[in-house]
C-alpha cells in the first residue's frame, strides 16, 4: 500500500491562521501589528524569489513587512550598522539576514550581529545554545516545521529510532537536536558515513536533507517508516526534486512527505509563527 502523504501546504495553512490570529491580537492588546525586517543583499534570483515569498506570507498574517534591498557591493561595516538600527528599533520584532551573502560579507559576523531576540530564524550562537539546553528560544525555520508536520502527522517520536542525513547548523543539526529533545533516540549520517542505509534501514522516521536529488532510495527505508525530505532539487529541465526518490520510496514508507508540497511550506509558515512570538515577547503579552 502506498503511503500516507503528509500535507505540508495544508499544515502550513493552519501555521499562518495561527500566526495571522496572533498578529491580530498583538495589534488588539500591544497596539501594533508585528514587524519583519528582510535584508536581501546583491540580487541572487533565489534570494529574491524567498525575500518576495516572505512579503507575501507577511501581508496574508497582518504582518508588516520591511525590506532592505542592497547593492551586491555594499560594504559589510554598511550590512552591520543597519542590523544595529534595526536592533535598536523598538517597532522591529525580527531581523533576518537573506543567505548566501557575497563573498566579502561574512556570514558569521552578520548572523552574530542580530539581536538574539529579534533572530526570527534561530541562527545566533545564543539561540542555538538554548535549543541545545532546551530552553526557550527561536528555533531555525525548516527543523520547527519538520517537528510540526510529525506532530501533526500524530508520529509519536518517545522510544523511535530517528536518522537524520545531513548535519548543516540550518537543518541537520537543529533537527537532531529537536528529535532528541521528543525522546527518540537519534543518529546523524553525513558524506563520511560509511553506510547511510545501514543506519536508515532501522530507522522509524528518517529526515532526509542532503541536497541530492533522489539520495534516499526505497531499499534504504524500512518498510512503515515515517519519511521526511527536506531537499530541494532543481533539475536541468527547471523541475523540483527532493532528496528522496519519491514514487519508489512511496511503496515502502508508512507516510511521506512530497516535494513540493512538503517542508517547503513549512519554511515560512514557521518564520511567521516565530516573528508574531518575538513581537509577543516585545510588548510583553506573555
Ligand atoms: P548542506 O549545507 O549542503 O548540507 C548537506 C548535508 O548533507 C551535509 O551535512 C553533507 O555532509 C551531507 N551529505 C552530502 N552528501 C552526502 C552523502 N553522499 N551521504 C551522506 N550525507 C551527505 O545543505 P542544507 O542547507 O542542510 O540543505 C539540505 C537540502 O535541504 C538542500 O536540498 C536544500 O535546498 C534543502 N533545504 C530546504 C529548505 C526548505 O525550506 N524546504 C530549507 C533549507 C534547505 P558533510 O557535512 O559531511 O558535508
Amino acid at each position: 500500500m502506498a503511503a500516507f502523504l503528509i500535507d505540508g501546504k495544508e499544515i502550513a495553512g493552519s501555521v499562518k491562521a495561527g500566526a495571522r490570529q496572533g498578529a491580530e491580537e498583538c495589534l488588539k492588546k500591544g497596539g501594533r501589528s508585528p514587524a519583519l525586517a528582510v535584508i536581501l543583499v546583491g540580487e541572487d534570483p533565489a534570494s529574491q524569489i524567498y525575500v518576495k515569498n516572505k512579503a507575501k506570507a507577511c501581508e496574508a498574517c497582518g504582518i508588516t513587512s520591511l525590506e532592505y534591498r542592497l547593492p551586491a557591493d555594499t560594504d559589510e561595516s554598511e550590512v552591520l550598522a543597519l542590523i544595529e538600527r534595526l536592533n535598536k528599533n523598538d517597532t522591529v520584532d525580527g531581523i533576518l539576514c537573506q543567505l548566501p551573502l557575497p563573498a566579502h560579507v561574512s556570514e558569521k559576523r552578520v548572523t552574530n550581529a542580530i539581536s538574539p531576540d529579534k533572530d526570527v530564524d534561530g541562527f545566533h550562537p545564543v539561540n542555538v545554545g538554548r535549543l541545545y539546553t532546551g530552553e526557550d528560544c527561536f528555533v531555525p525555520c525548516t527543523p520547527a516545521g519538520i517537528l510540526r508536520i510529525l506532530y501533526e502527522a500524530g508520529v509519536d517520536l518517545t522510544g523511535k529510532r530517528a536518522a537524520v542525513i545531513g548535519r548543516s547548523n540550518i537543518v541537520g543539526k537543529p533537527v537532531a537536536a529537536l528529535l532528541l529533545q521528543k525522546n527518540a533516540t537519534v543518529t546523524v549520517c553525513h558524506s563520511k558515513t560509511p553506510d547511510v542505509g545501514a543506519v536508515t534501514r532501522e530507522a522509524d522516521v528518517v529526515v532526509a536533507a542532503v541536497g541530492r536529488s533522489k539520495f534516499l532510495k526505497a531499499d534504504m527505508v524500512k518498510p512503515g517508516a515515517v519519511v521526511i525530505d527536506v531537499g530541494i532539487n532543481r533539475g536541468p529541465d527547471g523541475k523540483l526534486s527532493g532528496d528522496v526518490d519519491f514514487d519508489a520510496v512511496r511503496e515502502v514508507a508508512g507516510a511521506i512527505t512530497p516535494v513540493p508540497g512538503g517542508v517547503g511550506p513549512m519554511t515560512i509558515a514557521m518564520l511567521m509563527e516565530n516573528t508574531v512570538k518575538a513581537c509577543r515577547r516585545h510588548l510583553k503579552l506573555g
